[in-house]
């Protein structure tokens, strides 16, 4: 739609452009795809600051692991090339095709996009939590600070941005895309939003990660040292989102009926993973 509060878009293409651009100023947002600042009104808004001419390399590989520029494409995510030992490699496409979006939004919405608005059911998100992803975010007075993207994400359509921080890249790091992955998500109906995204992952060393989003307003994620049962993980996990963020409620799903399909989706990963029984 035409936001017609807007004074000027400013495309900036290098940092010193964009911390000047975006000094934390109220009326100023950064613009990524678009796919939702355009998608309803925004009227506090003045001025948008575009970042798609920085000219990121949208992902790259290291012997650290696999990092995503924030202006990455989502659908580029879900269409990256396999690599030997990335038994997590099905795990971002999976994750990509939560985002139940046509292929149109897909193409343009991006990595920054899709953590920084902070929606329980983010696609991204679910996959940077997955995968211990870590968020580089640009300070406006050119610091640099790394913040798990679980801690990224504090609530429904929340965020620990500070005024003027921009999210530069997710990092995932190369042991956990190393991990064998589970993946289970519920919508109410086949093409809904997602209501519930579980995700597990068992590492070499046998370490075993949970993370549940969509569920819960900001993403909750247990570690275990080996992987535990699925009556283990389902109560633990119980007791986490009880103690902590509450199970989330909105049209895409009543909380009731996503503790009752989380809590299975718990189990049902562990199990695919060789949890002890
Ligand atoms: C049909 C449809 C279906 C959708 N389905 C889903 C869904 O299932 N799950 C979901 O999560 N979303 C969904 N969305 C919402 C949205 O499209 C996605 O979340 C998308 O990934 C947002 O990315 P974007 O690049 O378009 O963000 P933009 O619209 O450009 O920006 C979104 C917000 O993030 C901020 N931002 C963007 N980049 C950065 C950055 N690098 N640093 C700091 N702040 C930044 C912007 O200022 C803005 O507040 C859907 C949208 C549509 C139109």
């Amino acid at each position: 739609m035409d936001l017609n509060t807007i004074g000027a878009i400013i495309a900036v293409r290098d940092r010193a452009a964009l911390a000047a651009a975006h000094p934390g100023a109220a009326g100023t947002a950064v613009l990524a795809g678009g796919t939702w600042l355009f998608s309803c009104e925004q009227p506090h808004l003045r001025t948008l600051v575009d970042l798609t001419a920085l000219g990121w390399e949208p992902w790259s590989v290291s012997p650290a692991g696999l990092r995503l520029a924030a202006t990455c494409p989502v659908a580029e995510v879900g269409a990256l090339p396999a690599r030997p030992g990335w038994a997590a490699h099905p795990l971002l496409r999976q994750c990509v095709r939560a985002l139940l979006a046509p292929p149109k939004v897909r193409a343009v919405a991006t990595v920054g996009g899709n953590v920084c608005l902070a929606l329980p059911a983010g696609a991204v998100t679910s996959l940077a939590v997955a995968l211990d992803g870590t968020a580089e975010l640009w300070g406006a007075d050119g610091s640099t600070r790394h913040l798990p993207v679980a801690d990224l994400v504090v609530g429904d359509r929340r965020t620990a941005l500070r005024p003027g921080e921009v999210l530069r890249a997710v990092d995932l790091p190369e042991r956990a895309l190393r991990g064998r992955t589970a993946f289970r998500r519920t919508s109410l109906h086949r093409l809904g939003r997602s209501a519930s995204l579980v995700t597990g992952r068992l590492d070499g060393d046998g370490s075993f990660t949970l993370a549940v989003t969509a569920a819960v307003p900001r993403p909750v994620v247990l570690r275990h040292p080996v992987a535990p049962s699925p009556a283990q993980a389902a109560a633990q996990v119980a007791a986490a989102v009880e103690g902590g963020p509450g199970w989330f409620d909105d049209v895409h799903g009543a909380p009731d009926w996503r503790r009752a399909v989380t809590l299975r989706s718990v189990a049902e990963v562990v199990q695919e993973l060789g949890g002890a029984s």
